[in-house]
């Protein structure tokens, strides 16, 4: 997931800046589910070794790792949200956003995505749950502590191999390996007490709002939560086409939802004069678009 200010300036970034200098090869490169691309290390999953990477024509291509072809299951960690910070119409439009997109035209896209046995990904989302951590880690938050954030919650939703968890930071909270400067969230799994959990990080960007959302009025009043609930669909995109981080990718190490990360596609004006693309269970959000992969790819709000 990449900050809005750098994907507008993709082309330029991707030609100058040092993040992406070395990466710009005919190889694929493998992601590191915080939108871009870098050299594949021991410390991530192996591709099938016998799959290679097929060549896309629609501008993304598979690597031989699992794709949750059944429809995630999705559990939200509030971290924070209590006291002052407490926003009750962010968790609202986040719980129904999950609750709402399966089985809409949207989510659709990711049918255009299958796995080593020509097995697509199913239309569906499934909203299992959540649980409220109480800043057990602090309010200055590493890569490591989201995952244990992540293991603490388990004994409170279950353990589910077919779902991504998603730690949704509160405004006052911070995960000091760049969000906010390196990325708006992010996507990966561990092994989590023998398990292999998909999990997600997607902090507030009532923080930056000039880096991490789209607009600082927004449809439902709630900039953060607005900001969060594309991001959120973002990540949940490439946790059902790239799980592991070893499924579908381009030859930047871009997973779907990154080849067009910030861009919304049509968009109406809600009654405020903030912009949304797409209403779910009766919500208007502003959700970035996803890629589609077929008919030589490209960016869309439906499929
Ligand atoms: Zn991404």
């Amino acid at each position: 997931m990449k900050l809005k200010w750098l994907s507008g300036l993709a082309c330029l970034v991707l030609g100058t800046v040092t993040v992406y200098g070395q990466t710009v090869q005919n190889k694929d490169l493998k992601p590191t589910g915080k939108g871009w691309g870098e050299r594949g290390t021991g410390a991530l999953p192996a591709a099938n070794p016998a799959a290679k990477a097929r060549a896309g024509s629609n501008g993304i291509s598979y690597h031989g790792g699992p794709v949750m072809t059944s429809g995630l299951n999705v559990y939200y960690i509030w971290y924070g949200w209590g006291g002052s910070y407490a926003d009750t119409k962010a968790e609202s439009i986040l719980t129904n956003l999950v609750s709402t997109e399966g089985g809409s035209p949207y989510f659709n896209i990711n049918s255009s995505y299958y796995n080593g046995s020509n097995v697509h990904v199913t239309n569906a989302v499934h909203y299992k749950g959540s649980t409220v951590d109480n800043y057990s880690q602090g309010k200055s938050l590493s890569d490591a502590s989201i995952q244990t954030i992540v293991k603490n919650a388990l004994p409170h939703l279950g353990v589910d191999t077919n779902a991504v968890y998603f730690v949704l930071t509160s405004a006052d909270v911070n995960e000091t390996s760049g969000f906010c400067t390196q990325y708006c969230g992010w996507h990966t799994s561990g092994s989590i007490n023998g398990s292999d959990i998909k999990y997600a990080f997607v902090g507030n960007p009532a923080r930056c709002l000039s880096a991490c959302a789209a607009q600082t009025t927004s449809p439902n009043g709630t900039p953060g939560g607005d900001g969060m609930a594309s991001i959120v669909a973002h990540e949940l995109e490439e946790a059902t086409t790239d799980p592991d981080l070893n499924a579908w990718y381009d030859s930047r190490g871009e997973e779907n939802a990154d080849k067009c990360a910030w861009t919304f596609g049509t968009e109406s004006t809600a009654s405020n004069g903030s912009k949304y693309n797409v209403v779910f269970g009766g919500t208007q959000y502003l959700i970035q678009r996803n890629w589609v992969n077929a008919s030589g790819g490209y960016c869309s709000m439906s499929y």
